[in-house]
């Protein structure tokens, strides 16, 4: 007798349609970000009789979907960005996408979507990725991001959990963010919106985030800003900056001890897989050099200080699509808290040297177990 047990992932059953029209690769150089798609999409279903149904590669496609599916209404999605590079051997290599996928299942678990094994998930994109391998840009700083989306597809419009879903990854080749060399941003402290809040899903990469927090960029932008810098509550935490974790260098005024410092995951702010390395590395590398890291709160009135007292070294954000942004400025209460740089600078030293490093285990100069070759 069969047993009833739904099914987990399995990159086994994985089938492969080929697509019949291959589309241009077209200049890297003009490539714009999340516009060009590769040949092909992962796509698997999965409901809750049967579990994950088998992996299919299908050439890149649109979704037919019944205007009362709960994705449309409910907001049902979550979603992950990590990239795929080349190295100098033409090798493929993820980088550490055991914690994309790890991020991936507490987003889906959090607004009633199911959950899939890692393993399975990063051998299946492994596959995606391969038979997409054209699409890589060989040059340093291209890269292919991918974009694994998990959507409820149930067809009703009861507010429940998804009966069933679809977990699919699409791949988009890209170019280096800064073509031309760092360029140093400058921020809007905001507080008169809010991004995320203590037991809320700021944490949680959920589409339903990230829509909200256009009007509040179109604002900032409006004044002459790139991004907006999310504070939070009376003291005005500093949380993130637009879709970067943010970190501040500074120096102590009594002892002057260097500490590198971010925001803690306290729930109101993504776990930034850069936010993890760029701590990882400097403890390794800053720490014997005399800096202290810390993860703790630190609030913009704080940073307006040392920045007066010209203690605040540097400051920059970091994510996957820039790697780290160097940051000049903050618009804070009608002033301008400027971070550390030189006019003539773009970046501080601890930007430029974060940058390389993780750079150099992304495109494998440098072995290291974050780097996976696929
Ligand atoms: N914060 C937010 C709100 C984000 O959307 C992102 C991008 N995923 C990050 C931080 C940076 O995370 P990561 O380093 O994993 O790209």
């Amino acid at each position: 007798a069969s047993s009833a047990k739904p099914l987990g992932l399995d990159a086994s059953k994985l089938s492969i349609e080929k697509t019949k029209s291959p589309g241009s690769l077209g200049k890297p150089e003009e490539l714009v970000f999340g516009r060009k798609f590769t040949d092909h999409m992962l796509t698997i279903e999965w409901n809750e009789r049967e579990g994950w149904l088998a992996p299919r590669i299908i050439p890149y496609q649109n979704l037919s979907l019944d205007p009362a599916t709960c994705v449309f209404h409910y907001a049902f999605e979550c979603f992950e960005g990590l990239k795929a590079y080349k190295d100098q051997s033409g090798n493929i290599r993820l980088f550490r996408p055991d914690r994309n996928m790890a991020r991936l299942n507490k987003s889906a678990a959090r607004i009633a979507l199911p959950t899939f094994e890692p393993t399975a998930l990063i051998e299946l994109i492994a596959r995606l990725v391969r038979l997409d391998e054209r699409f890589i840009p060989e040059a340093r700083g291209y890269s292919l991001y991918l974009r694994p989306t998990m959507i409820g597809t149930q067809k009703t419009l009861g507010v429940g959990p998804p009966g069933s879903a679809l977990l699919y990854v699409i791949a988009s080749p890209v170019g280096p963010y800064y073509p031309t060399g760092f360029k140093a941003i400058s921020l809007e402290a905001t507080d008169y919106a809010v991004r995320a809040w203590p037991g809320g899903v700021g944490d949680k990469k959920l589409g339903a985030n990230y829509a909200p927090c256009i009007v509040p960029q179109l604002q900032a932008a409006s004044r002459g800003h790139q991004q907006n810098l999310w504070l939070f509550g009376e003291e005005e935490y500093v949380t993130e900056v637009g879709t970067m974790n943010m970190f501040a260098a500074v120096r102590d005024r009594a002892t002057g001890q260097k500490e590198l410092v971010t925001a803690p995951l306290d729930g109101t702010i993504l776990e930034g897989v850069t936010r993890d390395s760029v701590l990882s590395l400097a403890r390794e590398k800053l720490v014997p050099e005399g800096w202290k890291v810390s993860e703790r709160k630190y609030t913009m009135q704080k940073l307006d200080e040392a920045s007066q007292e010209g203690r605040l070294i540097e400051a920059f954000g970091t994510g996957t699509a820039a790697v780290v942004s160097p940051v000049r400025s903050i618009a804070w209460k009608g002033k301008t808290v400027t971070c550390g740089l030189a006019e003539t600078e773009e970046s501080g030293e601890i930007a430029t040297r974060m940058k390389g490093w993780i750079e150099g285990r992304q495109y494998g100069d440098e072995e290291h177990e974050w780097s996976c070759v696929v």
